[in-house]
């Protein structure tokens, strides 16, 4: 047995020599360099993809925090009627009924996209 502490290949954590596997991490002391290099590029992979994902919650969160009211109604009726009309849509069977239900998703949606907006004022689509 190693009379010394090992250092783990993937997340740098120094372990006792009575442990084979990485105390942080789990990596094993004994590995083939692939597999450093796999384990290394999983977490290099998992660090990026983290923060974006709860960056864009907290974003999210903060916007609708900091919006004007009837800014805040406008989005939430703009919601409503979009899941309305995508609920409507899978029971529309005709033509105009799925027209309908493109107008009440497509105007829900603008609406959450005019609450959403910026401070200057939206401009309605050409
Ligand atoms: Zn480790």
């Amino acid at each position: 047995m190693q009379a010394y502490e090992w250092q783990c290949h993937v997340c740098r954590h120094s372990n006792s020599a009575a442990r084979d596997t990485c105390s942080a991490c789990g990596f094993a002391a004994a590995a083939r360099g692939k597999d450093i290099l796999l384990k290394r590029a999983a977490q290099a992979d998992a660090a990026e993809a983290a923060p974006p994902a709860s960056s864009d919650s907290v974003n999210l969160t903060e916007l609708v925090a900091y919006l004007p009211l009837w800014r805040r109604i406008l989005a939430y009726v703009g919601l409503m009627v979009s899941g309305a009309g995508g609920i409507w849509w899978k029971f529309a069977w005709t033509m105009p009924s799925y027209g309908s239900a493109f107008l009440m998703v497509a105007g829900g949606l603008l609406l959450v996209g005019l609450a959403a907006g910026r401070k200057t004022a939206p401009s309605p689509p050409p």
